[in-house]
This record gives C-alpha cells, sequence and structure tokens, in this order.
C-alpha cells in the first residue's frame, strides 16, 4: 500500500481539521457596504447580506439606518436605496454603530450574541459569554 500523504501534508491537513471557531468571533470583521450613488440617492446593493452575516433581521439594521441617517427610502429587489447622498464611510459608521450597540456582546466583545423579547425590553444575550443587557428599541 502506497502512502496516500507525505508527513508534510499530514500535518497540515491536522491543522486544518483544528476548529477555529475562537479564531474566527476573535478576528471578527464588520461588513462593509457595497453600493454607490445613483442620481440623488444612495444604493446599497449587500444589506441583505450584511444583516445575514450579523446574524439580525435586515428590517431591524435598516431601521436603525434610516433613524440614523434621518432620511427613507426603498427596496428595489435586493438593493436599498437612501433618499439623500451618503457616503460609504458615513454608512459603514453606521453599521459599526449597530454592531457596537446590538451585536458584540457588551461584556467579552464576541458577536455570538441573540436579541430576545421580553414584556416590551430586547434584550441582548451572548452565546459565548451568557452574558445579558439591554438594548434600546429602535421605533
Ligand atoms: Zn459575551
Amino acid at each position: 500500500m502506497a502512502w496516500k500523504y507525505n508527513y508534510e501534508e499530514l500535518l497540515k491537513k491536522a491543522y486544518a481539521s483544528i476548529p477555529k471557531v475562537s479564531e474566527a468571533t476573535s478576528r471578527f470583521e464588520v461588513p462593509t457596504i457595497s453600493g454607490g450613488f445613483e442620481g440623488n440617492r444612495t444604493l446599497v446593493s449587500n444589506l441583505n447580506q450584511i444583516a445575514s452575516k450579523l446574524g439580525r433581521d435586515v428590517k431591524h439594521l435598516l431601521r436603525f439606518m434610516l433613524k440614523s441617517l434621518a432620511t427613507t427610502g426603498e427596496w428595489k429587489g435586493s438593493k436599498f436605496y437612501f433618499i439623500g447622498k451618503f457616503n460609504s464611510r458615513v454608512l459603514n459608521e453606521k453599521i459599526e454603530k449597530y454592531v457596537k450597540e446590538f451585536v458584540t456582546c457588551t461584556q467579552c466583545g464576541k458577536p455570538d450574541t441573540e436579541l430576545h423579547k421580553e414584556k416590551g425590553i430586547t434584550f441582548k444575550q451572548c452565546q459565548a459569554c451568557g452574558a445579558r443587557s439591554s438594548v434600546r428599541s429602535i421605533k
């Protein structure tokens, strides 16, 4: 029987199979906006992807965005059009603020949290360390 792998390859395979969960979460990067201007509007083409990467409802993220940008907008297919011109730096700052307030754990800083509503109050529950904190509701 021939050796299928040499030693180095086996070593590589062994390293590759080590779970990278903690590494992945500690290297969590806030996703950034893709889009551009269209006339007097700003389109964002990856809002759904950002929300799903953050594990949040896109409607919740959008309410936050619209409120902090003090504007409105509409969906066209999978793209969202904000009324007004907002450059990507401004939009990415809003995403970062959202992540800080509604996604990452206030105790351990990991993004493995879930939002639960109890008696009208929304709580951010951390799956990593178990910490729980209340978050404001976005009307
Ligand atoms: Zn935590």
